[in-house]
């Protein structure tokens, strides 16, 4: 109609013009529904009231509410006022207005308002609005009302408020207010500003911040700008956060190639493996199409503190011809995609990125958050520079350093290899006898990192044949090393095949067939606690060997008296008085509800409960991707178990394996090393059951400080 009559807003339209336009409303609503517009006003106001209702349960407020873990049970309500006419002419007006910035925090007014107009107008941008400040000139009197009316709500609040008002002719109606929606960094600004303008304590001021919105200030961003203009082409799973802008690259060795010469790449694979580590590092984000929120993808790039979107399966990929298909649209490799792994969405194109700014008030809300937690908070870390990481982010200790992950780096694969492909016992030790140094080595740089903090290594555990090599020069490699011919290595390969590897030969279950592996682990582990000890007298260094997978406690009196033994002749040998612990994993549900017998043997827990969800489930950890979505829609789900803890299962066990353990072995320490070691709500339900500590990846321990503080002051109230 605006076009038609040649203006612009919607004021400039006629009564005529309007009624016109109320005509052709209705008859589409009679198009769409079969019969006549609702002409009682009762009948219109019901069915607005259900129409707000409705929007429950639209797919936006499904998502939303999933993002900001909101459950569906709560519902939402309406309210219904009287209505108030910002649309009576120049006397009259409608705006938005925050009591503080919300981008930064400043104590300032912030807002904008429109003569003659409705709501509506303000938030559809047809019109431009002038500041605030600018009511002062326009309706004085109605401006300073406006301002005692913010200062009244806010010192009611003690937050800051976003708020809507009309004015009818001259006087001010408030629509609504809230406490604002804010940046995380403003929202660290608010916090510290009320608690020094007198409005808050200490608590509330932690309290008051969503943990979750201190990644953004952990991660690279993309423009805010740029990116609220962008349209995604697609969608995965929000992995690990940041912003990732780069060229394709289909591998981790043209990945490490490229930015060997200086280019921004982004990895794209069907998943990742460990082999893909250093193309992972050499990234800046990674992409899978398949894998869910605990695959290797997702696990690792949130211990690197990279970008991580996984379980994308709008992505049809052809690995081998280095190119992949979304829809219709085809990429290639160098060509620029960006990815946002803080909302999983997918940009055919370059946004700019900014870095990540960590502002004064941050430290202090941590200081606070130390204060009142009782949780202590560790790290996932496999490396000194994740462990230093970790150390600077705050976190006290290592609660799992997976062994396996350093077998990777240089040419420890090789001599990995050399190990998983042996036919004999003396093979294979020959094998170890390389790799003992290199993990010696490792482990007195994780000690070194923590300082003297306590350091959990769990011993190897994933399926061998996650190590073998795929491509023939490699097994080339490994059959000139071992003098064997490739198609010996094959057969050796085809052996390790397993239909259900997951639930196969992993864990403990490896010691148990090859007691060797887990004498060369010990003997790393004490050698490297050993010398460290000697080097730092004022440390407390006692490692705390971490045995996964355990079901059975007799699995763990085996592995135990071989991890035993092994120490104590080297502690022995070396005339040293170190002390170590052996504990166990609670990975499998077994093992939780025989927990007191398995207590006997372990000095201390760990929930694995990435393993634990998938064996509680029966979901497999890196599948369960593709069907949650069917989960959602049915509202069978509303999380991803493997990203906030099933606390009716998963955690039901988790209790009784507490109660279980305490019962036997009263000292008894219980940690978390899932990934919902690092998740708020896991977080605050751990602090609940009474465990001593989480576990997190390095770049997620703020965010656990943080929730064990609110868990901590929520308790107490
Ligand atoms: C777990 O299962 O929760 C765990 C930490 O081990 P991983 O992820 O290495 O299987
Ligand atoms: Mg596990």
């Amino acid at each position: 109609m605006k076009l038609e009559k040649g203006v612009k807003q919607d004021v400039e339209l006629t009564a005529d013009d309007l009624k016109s336009l109320a005509e052709q409303f209705k008859a589409e609503y009679k198009s769409k529904i079969g019969k006549d517009f609702p002409t009682d006003p009762k009948e219109q106001l019901i069915g607005a009231i259900e129409a707000v209702f409705r929007s429950w349960d639209n797919p936006r407020a499904n998502v939303y509410r999933r993002d900001n873990d909101i459950p569906y049970s709560w519902g939402t309500a309406v309210n219904v006022q009287m209505m108030a006419f910002g649309n009576m002419g120049d006397t009259s007006g409608t705006g938005v207005a925050f009591t503080r910035n919300p981008a930064t925090g400043d104590k300032e007014l912030m807002g904008e308002f429109l003569l003659n107009a409705q709501g509506e107008d303000v938030v559809a941008g047809v019109r431009t609005p002038q500041p605030i400040k600018e009511l002062a000139d326009t309706m004085p009197e109605v401006y300073d009302q406006f301002i005692d009316i913010c200062n009244k709500l806010e010192n009611h609040y003690r937050d800051m408020q976003d708020m809507e008002f009309t004015i009818e002719d001259k006087k001010l109606y408030m629509l609504q207010t809230r406490n604002g929606k804010r940046t995380a960094k403003a929202a660290l600004k608010i916090a510290c500003d009320l608690v020094d303008e007198g409005m808050i304590d200490e608590q509330k001021a932690v309290s008051m911040i969503d943990p979750r919105n201190l990644d953004s200030l952990l991660h690279p961003q993309f423009d805010s700008y740029a990116i609220n203009k962008a349209i995604p082409v697609a969608k995965g799973l929000a992995a690990a956060p940041g912003a990732a802008c780069g060229k394709i690259v289909f591998t981790a060795e043209d990945a490490k190639a490229r930015a060997a010469k200086g280019e921004k790449v982004v990895l794209v694979r069907l998943e990742t493996s460990p082999e893909d580590i250093e193309g992972m590092k050499a990234a800046q984000g990674i992409l899978t199409v398949r894998g869910g929120m605990t695959s290797h993808a997702a696990v690792v790039a949130r211990g690197m503190g990279a970008c991580c979107v996984s379980g994308c399966s709008a992505i049809e990929m052809d690995e081998a011809h280095k190119v992949f298909k979304i829809g219709v649209q085809e990429f290639h490799e160098g060509d620029v995609i960006s990815f946002d792994g803080t909302t999983g969405n997918i940009y055919d194109r370059a946004i700019p990125t900014v870095d990540a700014t960590i502002a004064g008030e941050f430290g202090r809300i941590m200081e606070w958050a130390d204060k009142y937690r009782t949780l202590k908070v560790r790290t996932n870390a496999d490396t000194p520079e994740d462990a230093a990481k970790a150390r600077e982010l705050g976190a006290e200790g290592i609660g799992l350093c997976r062994t396996e992950h350093m077998f990777f780096g240089g040419h420890r694969i090789d001599a990995f290899r050399e190990m998983i492909c042996s036919d004999t016992l003396e093979e294979r030790e020959q094998a170890l006898e390389k790799l003992l140094p290199l993990q010696q080595g490792d482990f007195e740089k994780l000690f070194e990192a923590m300082e003297g903090n306590p350091v959990t290594i769990r011993f190897l555990d994933p399926p061998l044949h996650e190590f073998v090599p795929s491509d023939e020069e490699d097994i080339r490699k490994l059959a000139d090393a071992k003098g064997k011919t490739m198609e010996d290595i094959r057969k050796l390969i085809a052996q390790l095949h397993e239909m259900n590897p997951m639930m196969g030969h992993r864990g403990c279950r490896l010691t148990v067939t090859f007691p060797e592996i887990a004498v060369m682990q010990t003997k790393a582990v004490i050698r490297a606690a050993i010398n460290v000890k000697k080097a730092h007298a004022d440390w407390e260094v006692v490692p705390e060997i971490m045995i996964p997978l355990i079901g059975d406690d007799k699995e763990l009196k085996f592995v135990k008296k071989t991890v035993v033994e092994t120490a104590d002749a080297e502690i022995k040998a070396a005339g040293s008085d170190l002390k170590y612990e052996v504990g166990t994993m609670i990975e499998i549900p077994r093992a939780a509800l025989t927990a007191d017998m398995i207590a006997k043997e372990a000095e201390f827990f760990c929930f694995g409960t990435n393993d634990l969800t998938q064996m509680t489930y029966g979901f497999s950890r890196d599948d369960a991707g593709k069907f949650l979505e069917s989960y959602y829609k049915a509202k069978i789900f509303e999380n991803d178990p493997f990203a906030k803890l099933d606390r009716d299962g998963v955690g039901k066990l988790m209790e009784t394996a507490i109660k279980l353990g305490k019962s036997t072995r009263p000292e008894i320490h219980c940690g978390i090393c899932g990934e919902h070691g690092g998740d708020p709500s896991s977080v605050e339900f751990c602090h609940n059951i009474g465990l001593d500590y989480v576990s997190c990846s390095p770049f997620r321990v703020p965010i656990a400080r943080l929730a064990a503080a609110q868990a901590a002051i929520s308790q107490a109230k």
